[in-house]
């Protein structure tokens, strides 16, 4: 089968085994539909130190069971199922909290440490967390980001409350999936950041006010809405200047979320915050609710449709990359 692994700072398709079962709580699924992420970039740009070399790249697909372990209770054969960025073990400490993205057996494996899912088949451990079966009224594109990015934008948002004022720094795929989970949670408003003008315009669809922080002053734009600052902060841009912009934003005793990934160190500088007493959290998703999201989503309450920006067939896996790097595009999906 063929592969997607990182090559001279972009990618090459290699030719690899079909994977096999290696425990009882093992799948092996056959990729119908697999995601390029910022994460993939990371990894190619070699900022993500866990990435074990010449793993297949891939943590966010959908695809039909194949074969299963003798442990496997959830799933059955020829099961749609969209996979969690995540392998959870769902019984050691961490797992029972609910905080799985520190699983003492897993983590962010798949595409990062276990061949993922760029590729024709894939071998998911522990599948009974770690797929989630797609209700029959979704297809495999309304089910892809379930895992991922809407995870994350949920993880982002989970704590905004009815009324909130919600300030968003940027306006890319999870920043967007955040907006449309704090909405869905009840903001009073939400406020995009971006510093590219075409996002910010296509932020409009959640967000009720839109800045450029290139153009104008954040800090003023917020204070005029508010009076005090957000009530809420979600960092999902990962910039230079992003995460002091996240503090300065905040109101007193308001929440920072950072769900960005940084390439580079961020200074913390609490002698300027003190006082302001804010509460920060970060992430790392723990992706926990797929069921509950796929549940939305079949609802019609929440739709990630909107994140599809192009599609390639397998085979154009090379120009699915190139035309992700443009940033032009929100998700580009490989299409099996
Ligand atoms: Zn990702
Ligand atoms: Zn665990």
């Amino acid at each position: 089968m063929k592969g997607v692994v990182p090559y001279n700072g972009f990618i090459k398709v290699v030719e690899r085994p079909i994977p096999e079962l290696l425990s009882e709580k093992d799948a092996i699924v056959r990729v119908t539909r697999s995601a390029i992420c910022t994460s993939d970039f990371h990894i190619i740009n070699n900022a993500v130190p866990r990435y074990i070399p010449n793993t297949i790249l891939g943590h966010e697909f959908t695809g039909e069971v194949v074969e299963i372990g003798s442990e496997v209770k959830k799933l059955k054969i020829g099961d749609r199922v969209a996979a969690n960025c995540i392998t959870f073990c769902g019984e050691c400490y961490f797992c029972k909290h609910g905080y799985i993205n520190n699983c003492i057996k897993g983590g962010w494996e798949l595409g990062c440490r276990i061949d993922g899912g760029q590729a024709e088949y894939v071998r998911v451990p522990y599948a009974d967390m770690g797929l989630n079966k797609i209700p029959d009224n979704l297809s495999n594109d309304n089910a892809l980001f379930v895992g991922d990015i809407l995870s994350s934008g949920y993880f982002a948002a989970e704590g905004v409350k009815a009324d909130d004022v919600v300030a968003v720094i940027g306006a890319g795929p999870v920043g967007l999936c955040a907006m449309m989970c704090a909405k869905y949670l009840g903001a009073k408003k939400i406020i995009a950041i971006d510093i590219d003008d075409n996002r910010l315009e296509y932020a409009k669809q959640f967000a009720d006010f839109t800045i450029n922080p290139n153009i104008a002053d954040v800090e003023n734009f917020i204070e005029n809405i508010t009076q005090y600052g957000a009530d809420y902060v979600i960092e999902a841009a990962g910039g230079d200047n992003s995460f002091e912009l996240a503090w300065r934003i905040a109101r007193a005793n308001a929440t920072v979320f950072i769900v960005a990934m940084y390439e580079k160190s961020q200074i913390l500088p609490l002698e300027k915050m003190y006082g302001k007493n804010l509460t920060f959290k970060t992430g790392g998703v723990d992706a926990v609710y797929c069921d509950e999201l796929l549940n939305l989503l079949s609802q019609g309450k929440i739709s990630t449709d909107f994140l599809i920006s192009k599609s390639f067939p397998f085979e154009q896996v090379e120009d699915a990359y190139r035309e992700f790097s443009k940033k032009e595009t929100y998700k580009v999906v490989l299409e099996f």
